[in-house]
């Protein structure tokens, strides 16, 4: 037996022992999925039993390092962990920004002290991150952003706005962008700070939305101070900590593309493509495109871990990801017919269908702009003159 070979039995056997049946069910909700931090809520005990037996084991992010709270496992462990999980349906233990996105930028950018002081946290689910990039006037064109950042000798002074912050109300830390240098060409004078939404000058306004929901906020800063030590990187460098970060953020929303554990369309579709030969076409266009993407993001993952991925392609991904959820959910839409435009009825689970598919509309805006992306490969995968 491989050494690969071996770990995948141990896992296999880790996990019937160890991840509770609870955690084996789809998700239905957003109260299924758990982002922890300092005052977390769980659904159930077996919510909160998943995440600490897998953040005692370092698996919420295996493939960082043990030091920082991580699993230590090499890339082929990881996708073995994965598949195993799979296998058995195992809910993700944690939701979380300091995942996906600020960890790997400490990871590359962040200091000794940083890594050792912020990655645990992330890692154990103890702290919930927001991102504070987006300003009232920047948006696609993020590097106009303006929210200002004084040195102050023995601390930062930040004063400025962002917009559109995911779940700002309910963070306890805060990745932002800042101007450290009004004078210089913009994307030289940002820098990439962390401070607590706790600290005196710092308030949220939820915004809300049609649905009812506010999932995201407008953030004000009326001088917060900050702590010298809180910066990433170099001052006025931050603009490449963002964009790192961002890439990373592109790779996670492309996940959308998978469409969750199966990928699956569902019965009703299966149903309604049985009665009408143009719909089965359409499911068809969409199975072979879904395999293509789920052929391709394989592949994107393993370069990545190799090192060996284009700096743009998580551009790439997000763009053809995002799109595809797009159409699964009109399919979904399309075979439901008018039931399921229903809002608030039991019988659609309070507009499950019709809510999720409205919810995907935002996929191709939120971390960069579909727009934008067919602008990045073009000009930097495709190297298209003009572009
Ligand atoms: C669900 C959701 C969650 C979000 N969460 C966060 C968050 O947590 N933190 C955060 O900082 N931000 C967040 N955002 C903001 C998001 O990053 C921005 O909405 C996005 O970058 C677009 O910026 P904008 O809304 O200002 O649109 P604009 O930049 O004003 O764009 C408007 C339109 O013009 C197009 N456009 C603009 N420039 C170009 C160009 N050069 N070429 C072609 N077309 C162009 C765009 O594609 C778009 O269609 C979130 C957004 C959504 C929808």
């Amino acid at each position: 037996m491989s050494d690969l070979e071996a770990f995948r039995a141990e896992t296999r056997a880790w996990l019937e022992a160890n991840c509770p049946a609870e955690m084996r069910l789809p998700v239905r909700d957003e109260g299924d999925m758990c982002w922890g931090g300092r005052h977390p809520v769980f659904k159930s005990d077996a919510q909160k039993r998943w995440l600490e037996t897998m953040a005692g084991r370092g698996w919420t992010v295996p493939d960082w390092p043990r030091d920082y709270g991580g699993g230590g496992l090499s890339p082929a462990e990881t996708k073995v962990l994965k598949q195993e999980m799979a296998r058995i349906g195992a809910r993700n233990p944690l939701m979380s920004f300091g995942i996906s996105m600020l960890g790997p930028a400490l990871l590359k950018y962040g200091s000794e002290e940083q890594k050792r002081r912020f990655l645990p946290e992330i890692a154990r689910g103890e702290i919930r991150w927001c991102q504070g990039y987006s300003e009232p006037n920047a948006g696609s064109d993020l590097a106009s952003l303006q929210t200002k950042c004084e040195d102050k000798g023995d601390h930062w002074l930040v004063n400025g706005q962002k917009v559109w912050t995911s779940y700002a109300d309910k963070a306890d830390w805060i990745f932002c962008l800042v101007r450290t240098d009004p004078k210089a060409p913009k994307h030289e004078g940002i820098s990439f700070l962390l401070f607590d939404m706790a600290s005196e000058g710092v308030s949220t306004r939820p915004i809300l939305l049609i649905s009812g929901n506010s999932p995201f906020c407008e953030t004000f800063f009326d001088d917060v101070r900050v702590p010298k030590d809180q910066l990433v990187g170099e001052v006025n460098k931050g603009w490449d900590v963002a964009k790192y970060l961002l890439g990373h953020e592109r790779e996670m929303i492309s996940g959308m593309g998978l469409g969750g554990q199966t990928g699956a369309l569902g019965e009703a579709l299966k149903e309604a493509c049985a009665a009408d030969p143009l719909l089965r076409a359409d499911v068809a266009r969409f199975d072979v495109d879904a395999m293509a993407f789920r052929a391709m993001s394989e592949r994107f993952i393993d370069e990545l871990k190799a090192g060996r991925a284009h700096p743009a392609q998580p551009s790439m991904m997000k763009y053809a990801g995002t799109e595809l959820n797009k159409a699964r959910h009109e399919l979904v839409m399309a075979a439901g017919g008018s039931d399921a435009l229903e809002w608030e009825s039991e019988r659609s689970r309070g507009g499950k269908a019709a809510r999720e598919w409205l919810r995907t509309k935002a996929n191709s805006i939120e971390g960069g702009t579909s727009e934008i992306q067919l602008g990045i490969v073009a000009k930097r995968i495709l190297e298209l003159p003009g572009a």
